[in-house]
């Protein structure tokens, strides 16, 4: 399970309502309104790694 960034919501990898990829993470939404949400602003929910850890694996 994951868990929803926008709302908190658990959801299943295997049936998630949406998806998203942002900073090298794969996010799972329970429906697409909360990916819409996300993308407006997906700095407030994406957790920031260590600068320079990721570089590179986006392309
Ligand atoms: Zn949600």
């Amino acid at each position: 399970m994951s868990k929803d960034p926008v709302c908190g919501a658990q959801v299943n990898e295997q049936r998630p309502g949406a998806t998203a990829t942002q900073e090298c993470q794969n996010f799972f939404f329970c429906c697409p309104h909360c990916k819409d949400e996300f993308l407006k602003n997906p700095q407030r929910y994406v957790a920031k790694q260590q600068p320079g850890t990721a570089a590179g694996c986006c392309g």
